[in-house]
């Protein structure tokens, strides 16, 4: 067990390393952040920021020499520094199952292989593949580069294989997949930790709003049957065991009707890190994800995910800033919000600045305070 006085490594500096630094150093850990990024989100709570390239050889000797463990916040982590890294020190998540949830080919080969449900798409690694998918792939579809890909950039909808060619072609032919559009009835999402001696513990399924391809609302526990949440949570935990996964992992599904107009849950994509949708356990669980993945990395036991109240988190992107400032007040006028803001310095547009989550006794209750707030901010 790396107990509380030992130093964790943390690679990637956003806002989800910001929340893991808080978590961490509220338990007593030291906290080392590298990231390139002078005005990083995380170096605010971490104890010490190496502002330095990912490769950078001073920087990832420093890491593996005073850290009992490192983790990340992303998933584009150099895999040869990864390696390296791993030689030295116990990195979690390791670098296989990193090098899978950072690749959507690698990725959804892993689901293809071992019988996760997914939705039909098709490999792209050259303009023949992408001719002869759209034979096979209905369109509508979207087409995803395989790497480096966030918060829906790098990704495009086509209706026709000349669309799709041309896009393709102004991703300067980097590998793809093209998926097919799905009529979906619902996002959801499930969070989960797996510790060292091999425990799962996975917090309550959250249901997900998207906006332009980035995450809008998140409503916890999700207005699901129980049958599909203890499925995704089932489904997950599996995805988490065959990845032999330390640390804390995402889950995103699509909800699509089957041939019988039953609900029927198929796999987006994984993060092998917390997530957007896992920050109302901030404010409504006894143990909220981004302690989980201190916990974990950590081989310490697990903490309980009970939820206690209904939750509805909104982001926050740069859009709602007004001459350079967020209207807070217009949030924390109501006494059942929390607001979390991650220091970012310019309020672009689309830019995740933060987020609130709106804490009430019935689901119903938080998303009607949570819509009053976001009408506010927009007006
Ligand atoms: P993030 O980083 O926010 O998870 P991303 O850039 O990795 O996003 P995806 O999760 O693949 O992208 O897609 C973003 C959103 O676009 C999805 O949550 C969903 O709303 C929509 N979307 C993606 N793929 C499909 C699909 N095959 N059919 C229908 N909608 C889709
Ligand atoms: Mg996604």
């Amino acid at each position: 067990m790396i107990l509380p006085g030992s130093t964790l490594g943390l690679l990637g500096g956003g806002q989800l390393g910001r929340m893991f630094s808080s978590a961490a150093r509220t338990m007593g850990y030291d906290v080392i952040v590298l990231d390139p990024d002078a005005q990083s989100p995380a170096a605010h709570f971490a104890t010490e920021h190496l502002c330095a390239d990912f490769h950078d050889p001073a920087a990832l000797e420093s890491l593996a020499r005073r850290c009992a463990v490192i983790t990340t916040e992303f998933e584009n982590p150099p895999a040869d520094s990864l390696a390296w890294l791993a030689e030295r020190v116990p990195v979690r998540p390791g670098a296989h199952a990193v090098s899978i949830a950072q690749d959507r080919i690698r990725e959804k080969k892993f689901f293809a292989d071992h019988q996760f449900p997914v939705g039909p798409f098709a490999k792209i690694a050259t303009q023949e593949d992408l001719e002869a998918a759209c034979k096979t792939i209905e369109l509508p579809a979207i087409l995803k580069v395989a790497r480096f890909g966030y918060d829906g950039k790098g990704q495009a909808r086509v209706t026709s294989a000349a669309e799709a060619i041309a896009q393709f072609q102004s991703w300067q032919s980097v590998p793809c997949v093209l998926e097919q559009l799905l009529p979906l009835q619902l996002e959801v999402s499930v969070v989960l930790a797996r510790d060292v001696h091999g425990a799962v513990s996975e917090f309550p399924v959250a249901e997900n709003q998207h906006v332009n391809g980035i995450l809008d609302v998140s409503i916890a526990p999700a207005r699901i049957a129980a049958v599909l949440s203890d499925e995704a949570r089932r489904i997950a935990r599996n995805i988490a065991i065959k990845l032999d996964y330390y640390g804390v992992l995402a889950v995103e599904f699509f909800v699509v009707h089957d041939a019988n107009g039953q609900d029927q849950l198929l796999i987006n994509e994984i993060a092998p890190r917390p997530h957007n949708s896992g920050h109302y356990t901030l404010d409504v669980c006894l143990t909220s994800q981004f302690e989980q993945q201190v916990r974990a990395v950590c081989g310490l036991p697990l903490g309980s995910t009970t939820q206690h109240r209904a939750a509805v988190m909104v982001n926050l992107l740069g859009d709602v800033w007004r001459d350079g400032a967020l209207p807070a007040d217009i949030i924390l006028r109501h006494a059942n919000t929390k607001l979390h803001l991650y220091g970012k310095g310019e309020a672009r547009p689309g830019r995740k600045m933060g987020h609130f989550t709106v804490v009430a006794n019935h689901v119903d209750a938080a998303l009607e305070t949570a819509q009053k707030i976001k009408h506010a901010l927009v007006v």
